[in-house]
């Protein structure tokens, strides 16, 4: 394995050469901390998204989906305290008119400005929403926001799914989509950018019941990240103390990895009470109250809120992934986990004559209505089998001489490098048996 040091470059260069993730409007020099996802990483970007949906929509009884608009009315942010309080207080360094936060750890407990040693300005507020103007006359323009987090949308629509869905506590709204945030600091790759997407569940729960919501949900979104391989001992569970709880939360226990540059939030879960849909009524005045028919009464229920980033997990799962053999050359071999593989079978045939490319096109055709399948007949199969290791792809099957005299091919494993011969007609449950059963190396 590479030094801790030296991994996030690797990644991020490893990003670049598959095609996973690159900067973003590169040919203009690229636009600091953006980053376009590229055909890989579109595919293991969906692959979260729906282990995501899957586990928290799907798979449940209580929990529907919303797809709310980016651009929401301002009040919304008045409401939810946005406008007022979503700020970072920010320092400028009076010599190099670099700006950090300064709460965060480039400055905290230090007088200089850590680039180049000049004076730091005192700190003023910086709201960390973007504005836009809506509208196209001149002097008829309102502004509005870009959302900072996915949340509010759930918020204001909760009555109107509630009572389409007839839906009655405790029930969940699940939203995925993309979140704005002018950050002051922006970096470490995908972890921290202006532009991201977020997985959101508001669980809604009758007020008394919200306590013994809260572990549950704290248990079940550990437990996703480590069915989808994550080692554990570079995942924590991090209970926020008194002093680091939101006014209006009861409890927030964040999600850690272990990141090349340390231990960091990748998940927040929080107990929201009625804070949200409180202020939300004060403000539009509607009544935003549930009707209890088994209490025969009306109440606002609390929140249960358990918040993902999407690029933030895809970043986990590449850094808990990257792997390097040593041999007579490094062996660089990402260890996603099948179900996020963007890749899931390779199929070469061992030279482009023979039949054999004519034979892998026809297993290509078997396998693609069942699973995402990549077909590659250039160079050396050594080479080309390197190249799924660093795709991550995890099976890649040759047609060779053979394959015409007796109808098998080898079946390489990603982890192992075992290879082994197996029948044409046993290749699509083999390969669906084995994703299914799929363990950790070593576990
Ligand atoms: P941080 O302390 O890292 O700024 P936060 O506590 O402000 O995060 P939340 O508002 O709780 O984050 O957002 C929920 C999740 O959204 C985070 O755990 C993270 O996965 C993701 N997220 C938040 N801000 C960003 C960002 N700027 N870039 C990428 N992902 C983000």
């Amino acid at each position: 394995m590479p030094p801790e040091s030296t991994k996030i470059d690797k990644i991020v260069s490893l990003c670049k050469r598959r095609g996973y993730i690159f900067p973003s409007s590169e040919i203009y020099g690229g636009l600091s901390s953006s980053w376009d996802y590229g055909p890989l990483g579109v595919e293991l970007k969906r692959n979260v998204r729906e282990a995501w949906w899957h586990s928290t929509v799907t798979a449940r009884q209580d929990v529907v989906g919303l797809d709310a608009a980016i651009l929401m009315h301002p009040k919304v942010w008045e409401a939810s305290g946005h406008i007022s309080g979503f700020q970072d207080p920010l320092v400028d360094c009076k010599k190099c008119k670099r700006r950090f936060k300064a709460d965060g750890p480039e400055v905290k407990d230090r007088k200089d400005c850590p680039e180049c040693g000049g004076d730091l300005t005192d700190a003023r507020m910086f709201n960390l929403m973007f504005s836009t103007e809506m509208g196209v006359i001149e002097g008829e323009t309102s502004t509005v926001y870009l959302r900072p987090e996915t949340a509010q949308g759930i918020f204001v629509n909760y009555v109107t799914v509630q009572k389409t869905a007839r839906l009655k506590l405790p029930f969940g709204i699940a939203q995925i989509g993309k979140a704005f945030r002018n950050e002051i600091t922006p970096g470490n790759f995908i972890f921290r950018t202006r532009e991201f997407e977020q997985m959101e569940l508001e669980y809604f729960v009758k007020p008394s019941d919200a306590d013994r919501h809260f572990e549950p949900w704290v248990q079940e979104r550990y437990n996703w990240y480590l069915k989808l391989g994550i080692s554990p001992d570079r995942l924590r569970l991090r209970p926020h103390g008194e002093s680091e709880l939101a006014h209006y939360a009861s409890a927030c226990t964040d999600i850690e990895y272990e990141f090349p540059f340390g231990w960091s939030e990748l998940e927040g879960i929080a107990n929201r009470g009625d804070y949200d849909l409180l202020k939300h009524q004060e403000s539009s005045g509607k009544d935003l109250t549930y009707f209890d028919d088994q209490e025969k009464r009306r109440y606002l229920p609390h929140v249960i809120e358990p918040s993902a980033g999407v690029d933030r997990s895809v970043l986990t799962f590449l850094a808990d992934a990257y792997d390097e053999e040593e041999g007579d050359e490094i062996r660089v071999v990402l260890r996603l986990h099948p179900a996020l593989a963007p890749i899931k079978v390779a199929i070469f045939p061992l030279v482009k004559k023979d039949g054999m490319p004519e034979r892998a096109r026809e297993i290509e055709t078997v396998l693609r209505p069942a699973m995402a399948v990549f077909y590659d007949a250039g160079g050396a199969i050594g080479r080309r089998y390197r190249r799924q290791d660093e795709a991550g792809t995890p099976f890649c099957v040759t047609v060779d001489g053979q394959t015409t005299d007796d109808d098998t091919v080898t079946l390489r494993d990603r982890d192992s490098m075992k290879q082994e011969r197996i029948h044409t007609k046993e290749l699509l449950p083999v390969i669906q048996e084995r994703i299914s059963a799929w363990k950790r190396p070593g576990e």
